[in-house]
C-alpha cells in the first residue's frame, strides 16, 4: 500500500492538512504516517522534528506537509523547512498559479519554478555593531539543474515558453551566472526562452493578462513573486506547491501558518487540496497511483469555485474549512 508521511505543521496547518488527509483516505488506498515537527512540537519537546522522523519520512512514498512556523529571531530553533529540503535534496519548488473566473484579479496560468536550496537561503549571515552581511550563493550546478527541470517540466506539460527571472543588471556575478546557465540549458530544448528583470516581472504579473507561461528563478525571487501571483489568483489560500528532488517530493500549500485565523475552522483548504492533487500527479508519473486522479481533484475545485456557493471567508464566503472540503469531495 502507498505510504504518505504527514507533517501537520503549525497555525492553520492541522486544519488544512486534515482536509487533504480526508481526501486521500477516501480517494486512494493509502497509509498516512504522522510525523511530529514544527514550532508547536519544538515548544513541547525541544526538538524541531521527532526522533527518527526523517527516517520515517524516507520510508514513505511522499510527504504531505502543512505550513511550519519559523520564529523570526530565535537562533536556537532550526528551520524544519530547510531541514527537510536539505535532507531530501528538494531542489525544485513548483508553484502553479491559475485564475478562476469571478475570483481572480486577472487571467493567469503561470507556473513559478523556484530554485529551492541556494540564493540567500543558505542562511550565511555575519554582523558586527555597524553592519550585517548576508551571503548569496548561486552555483552553476544549481542554476543548470533548475533550468533543466523547468524546461523538462514545460515540455511535459505542453507549455511553450520559459522565462528566467533575475536582477543581473545589479547582481552581475550571481544572477549573471544564473542567466548564463539558463540560456546554455535552453539550447537543448525546442522551447521559447527569454528573461525578465524581477521587478518588471512582478509588475507584469499584476498588470497584464497571461504575462508569463513557465518562470524559473533563484530562491528569494520565487518566494516573493509567488505571493504576488497568489494575490492575482485571489487568495494565498488557493495555491499549492511541490518541492521535488531526484528521489523524493514534498507537497504543501504555499501559505504560511496564518496565526490570525488558526483554530477557527475557516482556513481555505483548497491550496492544500491542490498540493495533494500535485502529489497524485507525481505518484502517477512513477506508476504508484492511477493516471488522472490529480486532475479530477482540480476539476472538482474548478467547478466549486465557478459556482461560488461554498467559499471560505478569504473569498468573501461564509463556509468553513470542513464544508469546503466536503463539497470538493462530493464533486470528485
Ligand atoms: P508565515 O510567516 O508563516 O509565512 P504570514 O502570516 O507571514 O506567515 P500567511 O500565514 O501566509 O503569512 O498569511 C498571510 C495572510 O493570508 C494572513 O492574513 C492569513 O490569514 C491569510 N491566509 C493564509 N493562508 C490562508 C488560508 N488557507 N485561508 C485563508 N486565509 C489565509
Amino acid at each position: 500500500m502507498l505510504k504518505v508521511a504527514v507533517i501537520e505543521g503549525d497555525g492553520v496547518g492541522p486544519e488544512v492538512v486534515r482536509a487533504a488527509e480526508s481526501l486521500l483516505e477516501r480517494y486512494i488506498d493509502v497509509e498516512l504516517v504522522k510525523v511530529a515537527a514544527g514550532k508547536s512540537y519544538f515548544m513541547r519537546s525541544g526538538r524541531p522534528i521527532e526522533e527518527g522522523g526523517l527516517d520515517r519520512i524516507r520510508e514513505c512514498d511522499a510527504l504531505l506537509k502543512g505550513p511550519v512556523a519559523t520564529p523570526k529571531r530565535d537562533p536556537s530553533y532550526p528551520s524544519v523547512n530547510s531541514l527537510i529540503r536539505r535532507s531530501f535534496g528538494l531542489f525544485a519548488n513548483v508553484r502553479p498559479f491559475k485564475s478562476y473566473e469571478g475570483i481572480s484579479l486577472r487571467k493567469i496560468d503561470t507556473v513559478i519554478i523556484r530554485e529551492n536550496l541556494e540564493c540567500l537561503y543558505y542562511g550565511w549571515e555575519v554582523d558586527d555593531e555597524e553592519r550585517a552581511i548576508a551571503m548569496r550563493v548561486i552555483t552553476r550546478r544549481g542554476a543548470e539543474r533548475i533550468s533543466d527541470f523547468a524546461f523538462r517540466f514545460a515540455k511535459r506539460e505542453g507549455r511553450r515558453r520559459v522565462t528566467a527571472v533575475h536582477k543581473s543588471n545589479i547582481l552581475r556575478k550571481t544572477d549573471g551566472l544564473f542567466l548564463d546557465s539558463f540560456y546554455k540549458t535552453a539550447t537543448r530544448f525546442d522551447l521559447m526562452a527569454d528573461d525578465e528583470i524581477v521587478d518588471a516581472a512582478g509588475y507584469k504579473i499584476v498588470k497584464l493578462d497571461n504575462a508569463f507561461d513557465v518562470m524559473v528563478m533563484p530562491n528569494l525571487y520565487g518566494d516573493i513573486l509567488s505571493d504576488v501571483a497568489a494575490g492575482v489568483v485571489g487568495s494565498i489560500g488557493l495555491c499549492g506547491s511541490a518541492q521535488i528532488g531526484e528521489e523524493f517530493a514534498a507537497f504543501e500549500p504555499i501559505h504560511g501558518t496564518a496565526e490570525d485565523i488558526a483554530g477557527k475552522g475557516i482556513a481555505n483548504p483548497i491550496g492544500t487540496l491542490i498540493a495533494a492533487s500535485m502529489m497524485l500527479d507525481w505518484l502517477a508519473e512513477r506508476g504508484k497511483v492511477g493516471e488522472g486522479k490529480g486532475g479530477r481533484i482540480r476539476e472538482a475545485i474548478d467547478s466549486l469555485l465557478r459556482e461560488g456557493t461554498c467559499l471560505t471567508s478569504d473569498l468573501g464566503g461564509s463556509c468553513g474549512t470542513e464544508e469546503v472540503t466536503e463539497e470538493v469531495l462530493r464533486r470528485i
